[in-house]
């Protein structure tokens, strides 16, 4: 990989710029506390001193089996059919360089995650795009004229980060009846934010419409849902033919998951269903979006209300903060070599105003062009998480007064 992710330019920006860093995706508090006492427990238990089993530790398999098959719509065999991995971050990996071979088409919806574009280049795939609108809708006659019996795998994520979009069952409906024309292309549905769905919305696993569960991996994790990012317990889920490669492949990559990780999540999703945490989890999150979304609003920056995820796009293409020596000043102050920026994106619309909106009104977000496989194609938006406490939400839109 020849270029620095967008990660590795913006938290060490924040840091330095001493910028409230609503950039990179992680909640700022933490963890529950029957999440944290089950891990403590869980350490204590002689739960470490060995190796998980490869494939997932026995009592999470189960667990995930037993939620996921109503979800899924399928009765899900915690042996063949779970596996566990490092994040969800992993599952995609796996997923990807186990069926992915050099050329093989494979179709993403931008903008995209940019973890799956890094995976994808490894595994030498050729990639093709099809762009969620202004109004985040999918451009349908597109999917279809990129679709063909070479495409080995469509990459979907609902709920959507960067945009909070949550696809409905109607889109899923006529994804689904487009892709039963290709019975060998598998959908990797990354669904890290299911339990982060507001409003009237709901989230819907691809993999529980009729004929689906047998092409479908469906990928999560445990990071958004208990506020563990830092544990990185994820797994995946789907039919064993699917799921069977995976646990192959993960002998080769990291073996194993951490074991009193992966039994503290097994016993904290018991937990979560039996003290109503998930509605809990989405109320705090609403009124954090509600708060940050209007001061985004009332800074002139066109925020777009989510459905979904803890992320708010805002469309920035004709706001002009930056200013000229904004990237030498970044060069200079860097002696440390802490930050990384990509080369490619140093005339990037977004890329600058986030750079300035770090130095000069000390707020950070994410240029959302780090999800598009050719950045130029858009350079409009800038994304801000709000998976932060109340006080650093509240600290942030004062400094957006500045703009
Ligand atoms: N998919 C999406 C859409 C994400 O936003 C993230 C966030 N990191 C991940 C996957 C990776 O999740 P994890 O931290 O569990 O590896
Ligand atoms: N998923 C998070 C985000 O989008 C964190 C980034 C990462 O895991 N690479 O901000």
């Amino acid at each position: 990989m020849d270029q620095p992710s967008v990660w590795l330019e913006f938290s060490p920006l924040a840091k330095l710029t001493g910028s409230i860093n609503l950039g990179q995706g992680f909640p700022d508090w933490a963890p529950p506390q029957f999440v944290q006492d089950a891990a403590v427990e869980s350490v204590r238990g002689g739960h470490c001193s060995t190796y998980a089993r490869s494939a997932g530790h026995p009592h999470l398999v189960q667990v995930l089996a037993s939620e996921y098959s109503e979800q899924l719509n399928h009765k899900i065999d915690p042996n063949k059919e779970v596996i566990a991995t490092v994040g969800a971050s992993e599952a995609l990996f796996l997923s990807i360089t186990s069926f992915v071979k050099e050329n093989d088409e494979v179709i993403i919806i931008e903008p995209a995650f940019d973890i799956y574009l890094g995976a994808l280049k490894m595994a030498k795939a050729k990639v093709k795009s099809t762009s969620l609108d202004n109004e985040l809708n999918l451009d349908w006659a597109h999917l279809e004229s990129i679709l063909n019996k070479n495409t080995k795998m469509l990459i979907l994520n609902t709920p959507h980060n960067p945009s909070g979009k949550v696809f409905t069952q109607e889109e899923l409906e006529r994804l689904a009846s487009i892709l039963i024309k290709y019975p060998d292309c598998i959908v990797l549905s990354d669904e890290v934010y299911e339990h982060l769905v507001y409003d009237d919305n709901t989230h819907i696993s691809f993999a529980s419409l009729p004929e689906m569960f047998k092409r479908t991996i469906t990928v999560s994790s445990a990071g958004k849902t208990f506020s563990t990012t830092g544990w990185k317990v994820g797994w995946a889920i789907g039919p064993q033919n699917l799921i069977k490669k995976l646990q192959f492949t993960q002998q080769w990559v990291v073996f194993s998951v951490s074991k009193p990780h992966q039994e503290a999540i097994a016993n904290s999703l018991n937990e979560a269903s039996k003290i109503n945490y998930y509605d809990r989890l989405r109320n705090e999150y609403k009124e954090k979006r509600d708060l940050l979304f209007k001061g985004l609003k009332e800074a002139g920056l066109n925020p777009i209300l989510p459905q979904g995820s803890f992320f708010i796009l805002c469309d920035v293409s004709k706001i002009s903060i930056s200013k000229d020596n904004d990237m030498n000043d970044i060069q200079s102050w860097n002696s440390n070599g802490d930050i990384y920026c990509d080369s490619t994106t140093f005339n990037l619309h977004d890329y600058n105003f986030c750079r300035s909106l770090s130095i000069h009104h000390k707020v950070t977000a994410i240029p959302t062009s780090a999800f598009y496989l050719n950045k130029e194609d858009n350079t409009a938006w800038a994304r801000f998480a709000f998976c932060k406490d109340e006080q650093t939400l509240l600290s942030a839109i004062e400094n957006l007064k500045s703009i």
